[in-house]
């Protein structure tokens, strides 16, 4: 998953970005509320964190902004654990949640897992396709009942494909929610995790769309 964190407290921001990076998540930084703007219309993410007091514009105006342009990203907000106008003000903005400074890391990635399961029209925690369930609270992926051992990327690249079920994901789509803007990467390397996946998971799980990208049916 593919997360925008913008947020000018360098030494908060370290904290976040870290520990979401060990978590699996993509992460990319931004530190001025009018770049996050910039990447907001021209990006996709599939959530936001985005603190409020920030230099340039403040995250509010970001957020009005981008709902007022149609982008529907799900989005978190940092607050002030006092601040209560913040809180609504935000949510009213188009804020889909938020979390008040201090906070443990934890009740955010928990934050981040409800965020997808609404955006993705779940109720359940677990995704269940097939034989395959899917658990993002863990990281883990069972055949048959079975553990398989999976890698943070292949792990990342199945959810977003399960989500996304019945709808075709292009090489780029699937590159930067692997990947975001940091890491250089080899052009090769969705095609290497979707080879990986099958071979795990069964080779007609994950079909190619020769020239578009990857899918994974809708079961109906
Ligand atoms: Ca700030």
């Amino acid at each position: 998953m593919r997360i925008l964190l913008v947020e000018d407290d360098e030494l908060l921001g370290d904290g976040i970005k870290n520990g979401m990076t060990q978590q699996g998540y993509t992460v990319d930084w931004l530190k001025d509320g009018h770049v996050a703007e910039l990447a907001l219309l021209t990006e996709t993410f599939d959530a936001v964190i985005l603190d409020l007091g920030l230099p340039k514009r403040s995250g509010l105006e970001v957020l009005k902004s981008i709902r007022m342009k149609g982008v529907a990203t799900p989005v978190i907000i940092l607050t002030a654990r006092e601040s209560l106008d913040d809180k609504v003000l935000g949510l009213d903005a188009g804020a889909d949640d938020y979390v008040a400074k201090p906070f443990d890391l934890k009740e955010l990635y928990a934050r981040l897992r409800a965020l997808q399961r609404r955006a993705a029209g779940r109720a359940e925690p677990l995704i269940h396709y097939g034989k395959i369930t899917l658990d993002p609270a863990s990281h883990s992926v069972f055949l048959d009942s079975k553990r398989i051992n999976i890698s943070p990327r292949e792990f990342t690249l199945l959810y977003k494909l399960l989500e996304n079920a019945g709808r075709v994901l292009s090489r780029e789509q699937l590159s930067q929610s692997l990947y975001g803007w940091d890491t250089e990467i080899d052009s090769n390397a969705v095609e290497v995790h979707v080879h990986n996946l099958r071979k795990k998971l069964g080779e007609d799980l994950i079909q190619t769309i020769r020239g578009v990208g990857y899918m994974i049916d809708r079961i109906v």
